[in-house]
């Protein structure tokens, strides 16, 4: 009699112990520190998204790297003239007439050649035309501030043609190359360069766009008129 309570009670003591064994074990279980959640991919859609909400769409559009022209915003960098950083970052805006012709010609040009667009400077702040103007107040690299740009106007574009790699067409001259090799009534020995000018020159003007005399790079756009403008682009 004794014996049996003995057997069972060892039994209920055997299944106390199982269950508390099992509940440990459910709850440490439960408690495994969840797995840190991967790094959010900022999509470029979310970019571009981001970016047209942060201005004013009736007055400007963003040239946006993805399938469009490639940006080499040098202003925004130390690799310019100046050596000295004019833009805290890389955007490219124009009016929306001309960034349409922008955007137009670059995939002309890539259905065409398989060639694309690289641009070097766009929009560009008053304020950031004084800034250039107090590192070189020389009005024959920059324009005085008080005269100002077309580029202030958001009319105005620096550009080259680059390959189906990305390389830039040899055009004889760096961009913002200040000499006469620079200008556009130079005849280049090379006759290659001569070709790739010629090619720049005769996609702008059929769109409409004009060049100035000393930059086989600049071009603008002299249908439409806009103010000067003081707007900087957001950098967040
Ligand atoms: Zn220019």
């Amino acid at each position: 009699m004794y014996n049996v309570i003995i057997v069972r009670i060892d039994n209920l003591v055997w299944l106390g112990l199982i269950i508390v064994i099992l509940a440990f074990s459910c709850k440490s279980s439960t408690e495994v520190e969840p797995l840190p959640s991967p790094p959010v991919q900022q999509s470029v859609a979310n970019i571009a998204e981001k970016h047209e909400l942060d201005y004013d769409i009736s007055q400007w559009k963003e040239i946006i790297n993805t399938n469009g022209p490639l940006l080499d915003i040098r202003y925004a960098t130390d690799n310019n003239f100046t050596k000295a950083q004019i833009y805290d970052c890389a955007r490219c805006f124009l009016r929306p007439e001309l960034a349409l012709k922008i955007n137009t010609i670059h995939s002309d040009i890539k259905k065409k050649y398989g060639y694309g667009l690289k641009l070097f400077d766009c929009y560009r702040p008053r304020p950031a035309q004084q800034k250039l103007w107090d590192i070189v107040p020389n009005a024959m690299y920059v324009t005085p501030p008080k005269k100002g740009s077309m580029h202030n106007k958001g009319l105005a574009i620096d550009l080259t043609i680059v390959d189906n790699k990305g390389v830039e067409l040899d055009m004889g001259t760096e961009y913002d190359f200040f000499g006469k090799e620079a200008h556009r009534t130079y005849v280049h020995p090379d006759p290659v360069v001569r070709k790739n000018r010629k090619l720049l020159k005769l996609l702008m003007e059929a769109h409409g766009l004009t060049g100035i005399r000393t930059e086989w790079w600049h071009y603008s756009l002299k249908t439409v008129s806009y103010d000067f403008s003081d707007w900087v682009w957001n950098c967040d």
